[in-house]
């Protein structure tokens, strides 16, 4: 690892530089599950077995075995070093690389997106001392109203725009920050009277944050009459409108803990959920959930619930935010607030119990689209009842699951009255002209397949969950596994585990190995296809076969020292290892899963 350039850098470059974009410049590649599919680039072929995975940030080809993350598919495919690919990166994300020569429009770019910043941190810090001073007390009687402690506003740094024409404008320009300056950051607007005047009046500020903490931009909400009644940053060089997601930056490591996120409408809701300790929640910041926004969640998770305002307009954002969500790979569930109540006012009503109740009942993609399309036909007719089943037979065909496919069937059948034979006959008529799906990358051979397999399933499933380390040490450690690449990976991993990193990812530890036959081997583990199953089992299943595995392997090798002492006639050697022969052979009798 190059010292010049600080690991810091290295780390937000690895999180910012989106691996299916720079690896989509160059390989056309298709959606695919939660993965996306390709011809590699690095050897010659007609069907894709080139996989790129947006949540884990790696790459692997299932044909010739090449893998990594984004840092090594640039220096493997334009056989750059490693520093010159950083400085590219850091060049393309606007990043200052310090002592490091940039040519001057990069430089501009750099400096400007970091006095952006500052300005804006400045802005955020003028809010929150306008709050606590005595002209705030409008602001903290509204936070008050709602419900909000003074932690939850510390948390969410939440501010007051007093009702002054140049409260801001004086503050800043007091710091050197230029009239341009303001206006770039929408945080004054010219007068008629042709002068610059606060943009935020009478106002509690929400500042917008994005995942990695820094303040690109404000919401405010109106206490009087001003209108509009919430007002967004305009799009600057730090903020466009569909890019970040409101509390992203506080909502992250839940989201990945939890393996879900909840997505609201408004900030007050997120307040809410955060202030009752439901901290995997964001919001799509007042419009409909854009592509953008979808694909900086597929970095931490794939399960998403959706909880708007039970309003037609929220009902209207859910339709559209869970197609997108959908397209993305994401699966899907609605929460219906009951009594049309928004989420804020539910959480503070019922708190977090019955909240959490509510996202258990949250409804599937297909439920909440057939409760939706019964409301708009008349389902005590024979005709509206054939009209819902012909409007969800494309929805039902979807359905990847057998098992969920017969139990919507069934709700289907229950609800409307029709005989179950009746729709399937309906849907096995629709699906007659629709196409299969193309084969998947190619797979290994089976003989190999079990120990494989089970080395990859308790990789994986070690990562996930760190507290197994100590099972693996005792079934036997890195004997366990029977190839060298997996057995320096998993000492690799067991060192970093040791030495207290808690959360290791699989992407963290593809950054740390250097040796390309071990990243390969890695990457190729972590897309192989999901885990079937219960987990505890697979991986007590898969340990039972990795140490009957190394059983056979000493056997093998007993056998063959046993071969040798032929020739040499030594009996009693003979008779010892006979004897360990059958002991082996004994104890891996017991270990039947
Ligand atoms: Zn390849």
């Amino acid at each position: 690892m190059n010292k010049q350039i600080s690991e810091e850098i290295i780390e937000e470059l690895r999180h910012r530089a989106d691996i299916v974009e720079i690896i989509g410049e160059q390989v056309a590649l298709r959606k695919k599950g939660q993965n996306y599919t390709g011809l590699c680039p690095f050897h010659q072929e007609k069907t894709p077995s080139f996989v790129v995975s947006p949540g884990k940030q790696i790459y692997h080809c299932f044909g010739c075995g090449k893998g990594g993350n984004v840092f090594s598919f640039l220096m493997e495919r334009e056989g750059a070093t490693f520093n010159e690919v950083i400085e590219k990166l850091a060049a393309r994300y606007g990043m200052l690389l310090p002592d490091r020569e940039m040519n001057p429009a990069q430089q501009r770019q750099a400096a400007k997106v970091k006095r952006c910043r500052q300005i804006n941190q400045w802005a955020m810090e003028y809010f929150q001392q306008a709050l606590e001073a005595a002209e705030g007390k409008l602001g903290r009687d509204y936070f008050e109203s709602r419900g909000l402690d003074a932690k939850i506003i510390q948390r969410f740094n939440l501010g007051f725009a007093p009702d002054r024409w140049e409260g801001l404008c004086q503050a800043l320009k007091a710091k050197d920050v230029q009239d341009e300056e303001l206006l770039l950051l929408g945080l004054a607007q010219t007068s008629q009277k042709n002068t610059l005047i606060d943009k935020f009046r009478n106002r509690v500020m929400y500042p917008i944050f994005d995942d990695r903490g820094n303040v690109v931009g404000f919401g405010g909400r109106t206490l009087g009459d001003g209108q509009p009644k919430y007002l967004n940053s305009p799009d600057t060089p730090l903020f466009q409108k569909g890019h970040q997601l409101y509390a992203l930056n506080l909502a992250k490591a839940a989201i990945r803990l939890q393996d879900q996120v909840i997505l609201m409408e408004g900030y007050m809701d997120v307040i809410a959920a955060h202030q009752q300790g439901i901290t995997n929640v964001v919001a799509s910041l007042g419009t409909a959930l854009t592509d953008e926004q979808s694909k900086l969640l597929t970095r931490y998770t794939y399960q998403s619930v959706i909880c708007y305002d039970a309003d037609a307009a929220g009902e209207a954002a859910s339709m559209r935010g869970l197609e997108i969500l959908n397209q993305h790979g994401f699966q899907v569930r609605i929460i219906r607030i009951p009594d049309g109540k928004d989420p804020d006012d539910f959480i503070r009503a019922h708190g977090k119990e019955a909240f959490l109740k509510l996202a258990d009942k949250a409804l599937s993609l297909y439920e909440y689209k057939f409760a939706r399309t019964i409301e708009k036909f008349d389902r005590e007719s024979m005709s509206g009842k054939v009209g819902i089943i012909q409007a969800m037979l494309p929805e039902l065909a979807k359905v990847k699951s057998p098992v969920a496919r017969q139990g919507y069937i069934t709700l289907m059948s229950e609800r409307l009255s029709f005989p179950e034979a009746a729709i399937k006959e309906e849907l096995r008529r629709h699906q007659g002209g629709s196409m299969r799906s193309p084969a998947g990358p190619p797979r290994m051979k089976t003989e190999e397949r079990g120990t494989e397999r089970a080395q990859a399933g308790i990789f994986r499933i070690l990562l996930e969950d760190p507290s197994l380390l100590k099972s693996v040490e005792e079934a036997g450690g890195a004997d366990l596994f029977d190839n060298r690449q997996a057995q320096a990976v998993f000492q690799t991993a067991q060192a970093l585990l040791l030495a207290g990193h808690q959360a290791l990812s699989g992407e963290d530890l593809v950054a740390l190995i250097e040796d390309g036959d071990q990243r390969q081997w890695l990457t190729g583990v972590l897309l192989e296809d999901d885990i079937p199953g219960d987990k505890n089992k697979v991986f007590q299943d898969s340990l039972l076969t990795l140490k009957r595995s190394r059983i056979d392997r000493e056997i093998k090798k007993l056998m063959e020292h046993l071969a040798q002492l032929e020739n040499t006639g030594d009996a009693s050697r003979a008779n010892e290892i006979m004897i360990k022969i059958s002991g082996l052979n004994k104890e891996k009798q017991t270990l039947r899963p």
